[in-house]
């Protein structure tokens, strides 16, 4: 029986194994076949404080891990198959085992979306992409484009700058979403330009990207943009699908918490972006993880002291 179970590995889920590791809990993480959450698919963090130059996400997330290892966190890069919240103790399936435990935090995160338009999926791997650190240095000297008008796509933007001869950003507004910051340093780059109003509606090519089919939301016009590839920034999806049923979900798919770190469901806790689709920085996730591991401490410590009191009666 593991009194902390912890699923996922991002800021959230590995801050919260620090502090579970920390109040003596022995935490096991089931970090999932591909840890570290989405800083392992970005470049230079520039705003998780501590850092004033700035530190790589995947170097920041090595660092988490071995700091939560460092106070004896047990993490297993698995993924959970399935849960029972409904019984006591709470179950935890993976492919190859059952784990039983007196509270779980469920820290998840999200994950990239997709436009699912046509040939998007036919052709990913092929000039189609969600992550710039994994397949920018493809683009070489190439035309990029990248959808989307969040901090994500510029960033990606930004750093596909690196390769590419020219970035294309196509947003479906005429104004960004992203921070002021962002905004500023894509908008004075020589090598990008935007194109305002545009929705991807279809990617071209046959074994790789040619060219994409765009509309132009304001006068209705589809014409074609040669480009060599796709890169789809456009926010997130919360990674909740073995919760469903089990916990609380809004109607986005996130899970729904009264008080920024319980469930409905008794001894289950969340944190980090499965559960925040406002702030979903680093060091929110960080805070929201902090948290949750300080609540189950408080749970496990209040079930202790009422079971203390029975025998004593
Ligand atoms: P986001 O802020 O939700 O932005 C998503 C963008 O994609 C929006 O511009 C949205 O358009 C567009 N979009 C959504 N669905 C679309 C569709 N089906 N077709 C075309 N365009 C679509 O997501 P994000 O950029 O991933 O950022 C998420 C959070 O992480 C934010 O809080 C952000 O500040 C943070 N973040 C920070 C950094 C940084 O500070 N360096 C880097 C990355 C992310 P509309 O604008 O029209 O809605």
């Amino acid at each position: 029986m593991e009194r902390v179970i912890i699923i996922g590995s991002g800021p959230a889920g590995l801050t919260a194994a620090v502090y579970a590791a920390r109040a003596n809990l022995n935490p096991l993480v089931l970090a999932g076949g591909l840890y570290g959450g989405q800083l392992m698919l970005t470049t230079d963090v520039e705003n998780y404080p501590g850092f004033p130059e700035g530190i790589l996400g995947p170097e920041l997330m090595i660092r988490f891990r071995e700091q939560a290892e460092r106070f004896g966190a047990r993490i297993e890069n698995v993924d959970v198959t399935s849960v029972d919240f409904a019984k006591r103790p709470l179950a935890v399936r993976t492919d190859d085992a059952e784990h039983m435990a007196e509270t779980v935090i469920v820290a998840t995160g999200a994950s990239a979306r997709w436009l699912d338009i046509p040939g998007e999926e036919r052709l990913r791997g092929r000039g189609v992409s969600s992550c710039a650190t994994c397949d920018g240095a493809f683009f070489r000297d190439k035309h990029i484009t990248v959808a989307g008008g969040g901090d994500s796509a510029l960033e990606e933007a930004l750093f596909l700058t690196r390769f590419g001869s020219r970035v294309t950003i196509v947003h479906r507004r005429d104004r960004l979403r992203a921070s002021k910051i962002m905004a500023d340093r894509a908008l004075s780059h020589p090598k990008i330009d935007f194109i305002w109003n545009g929705v991807v509606e279809e990617v071209l090519g046959e074994t790789r990207v040619t060219g994409l089919r765009l509309r132009d939301v304001v006068d209705g016009r589809t014409y074609d943009l040669g480009t060599d590839a796709l890169f789809v920034a456009i926010g997130h999806t919360p990674n909740t699908g073995v919760f469903t049923g089990q916990l609380d979900l809004d109607e986005r798919g996130y899970v729904e918490s009264p008080d920024g770190t319980r469930t409905n469901a008794e001894g289950v806790f969340v944190a980090g972006d499965v559960n925040d689709h406002r702030y979903r920085q680093a060091i929110t996730a960080a805070g929201a993880g902090c948290r949750a591991a300080m609540d189950a401490e408080k749970y496990l410590e209040a079930r202790e002291f009422k079971v203390d009191s029975l025998a004593r009666l």
